[in-house]
């Protein structure tokens, strides 16, 4: 496929190739971007936000609508897209698609809600004459950098809302995955978008991505991905908005009250979720020492029952890892941890890019599988004496997404809604629970501000005062 800037889809000479990661077989190929393609797109995107800005919010709303039908339309062939580029099986990937039309048509709805509000100027002496408003103005140029592991969802998440506030984009998305990107792209030009409005560049984030953050022309980055880069990025943005959706070890509290048997089940779910590539996967779960070896046996189990392998096959549960080299990484982890003590009930074994379905107990405090997150499909078992226990245990990283807790008791629910430190406690249900419209982000090394249709928009917007002096 080709990048998109300007009025043109580009292709360079030099290529890079996407691959299947189950088989490494050739899916495609996308051009490799240089510097001075990156800063051809952000000339295309400052045109295009003079587009965009006045683009009367019905068109705006016109545009996602029609995309999102266009999505619906070609919902297998974005699946096929979502689950031969990366990791996911095809089935978790007919839910990213789902979700992606969901978001962009929640953008279109919410997009008639950007509002302000009047100002009570009387209320300072000496301004009894005045009268005035705020509304909110859309932000100029966006900066987006997407990763590989929702390759589609994550990136109508940051496109939705830029157009719905008038703004204009230019759009990185992870190297690995690129063609979902491309192709909802292409629905956006053909709903009717106009060129210039959003440009996709196709290239190695440590190549082209100074050349994004850096530039004072963009005026804010939006960046889902790893920590190390979030980092690095918000050192270099200078003095631009920031958006940071980083990762997290999730932590879970199941306690001895909860139903077991769902308890084992959605943990289970949310731990191997697209192979445990997922900034809200279950890592870390604290089990109140009554029901930990009943919890234990039956976790294992279920997990054994999972079936890895070809991500289309209509069968699998779980797919492979998005590269041999990471996968190499999670077998490392999981020996070193098995070196320092712990003990592999479940799983434990990597073939070429897959991973099996791990659960690990007994595993020392400060292993990296512990304190880091793995970004793979390994969960650890503790036992804990008491709810207070757990909630300290699951606030000593640094690290704050989602966290979760499994009771039937109302008041111990309270008191771990008060004291978890992080961005959304699921009570009953793991880690793993997301809506697109509810603001989603973290605290400490998990990021800054929020996504979630509506608040990306408050996050993409500035309010501008307006007041006559009568
Ligand atoms: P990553 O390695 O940080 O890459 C993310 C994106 O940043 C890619 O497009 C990458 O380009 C680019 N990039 C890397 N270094 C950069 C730099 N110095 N300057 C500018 N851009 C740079 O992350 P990933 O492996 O794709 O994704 C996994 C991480 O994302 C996990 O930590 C996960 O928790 C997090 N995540 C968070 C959320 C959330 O909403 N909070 C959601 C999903 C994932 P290349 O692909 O070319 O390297």
């Amino acid at each position: 496929m080709k990048m998109l800037i300007g009025d043109q889809w580009v292709d360079t000479v030099e290529k890079i190739d996407v691959r299947n990661p189950y088989n490494n077989e050739l899916v495609d190929t996308v051009p490799r971007a240089s510097i001075a393609d990156v800063k051809r797109a952000i000339d295309s995107a400052v045109q295009g936000y003079k587009i965009s800005r006045n683009l009367p919010v019905h068109k705006r709303i016109e545009i996602l609508t029609r995309t999102a039908a266009i999505i619906r339309d070609r919902s297998d062939d974005f699946a096929r897209t979502i689950a031969t580029e990366g990791s996911k099986t095809i089935k978790e990937a007919r839910k990213e698609t789902g979700r992606c039309i969901n978001t962009i048509t929640i953008s279109a709805e919410e997009a008639r809600r950007i509002v302000g509000e009047t100002i009570p100027f009387d209320s300072a002496p000496g301004s009894e004459n005045r009268v005035g408003y705020y509304y909110r103005f859309p932000i100029g140029v966006v900066g987006a950098i997407t990763p590989f592991n929702d390759p589609l969802n994550l990136v109508a998440h940051k496109l939705g809302p830029a157009i719905a506030a008038g703004n204009s984009v230019v759009l990185k998305p992870a190297t690995v995955t690129p063609l979902s990107a491309l192709k909802l792209a292409q629905a956006f030009i053909e709903a009717g978008l106009p060129w210039n409005v959003l440009n996709v560049i196709t290239g190695y984030g440590h190549e082209v991505g100074d050349a994004i953050v850096t530039d004072p022309r963009i005026r804010m980055i939006t960046f889902t991905g790893g920590a190390e880069a979030g980092v690095e990025i918000t050192r270099k943005a200078g003095l631009k908005k920031i958006g940071m959706e980083l990762g997290s070890n999730s932590p879970v509290i199941v306690l001895s009250d909860c139903d077991i048997d769902e308890a084992v089940e959605s943990n289970v779910s949310g731990a191997f979720w697209a192979v445990g590539q997922n900034c809200i996967g279950v890592q870390r779960i604290y089990v109140e020492r009554g029901i930990f070896p009943a919890f234990e046996e039956k976790f294992a189990a279920r997990t054994k029952k999972m079936k890895v392998g070809y991500q289309l096959d209509e069968s699998t549960d779980m797919g492979p890892m998005i590269t041999e080299r990471e996968a190499i990484r999670v077998e490392q982890w999981i020996q070193e941890a098995v070196a320092a003590g712990a003990k592999v009930i479940a799983g434990g074994t990597r073939t070429g890019t897959l991973v099996d379905p791990t659960v690990l107990v007994d595993l020392p405090r400060g292993s990296k599988l512990d304190c880091q997150e793995v970004f793979g499909p390994v969960v650890s078992l503790f036992p804990v004496e008491n709810l207070e226990e757990a909630i300290e245990r699951a606030n000593e990283m640094d690290y704050g997404l989602h966290a979760a807790i499994f009771t039937r008791d109302i008041g111990k629910a309270f008191k771990a809604i008060r004291e978890l430190d992080c961005g959304g406690v699921m009570i009953n249900d793991s880690t793993d629970y997301r809506i697109d419209m509810m603001p989603f982000g973290g605290i400490k090394s998990s990021g800054l501000g929020r996504e979630g249709i509506k608040f990306a928009l408050m996050e993409m917007t500035e309010p501008k005062v307006v007041c006559f002096n009568l």
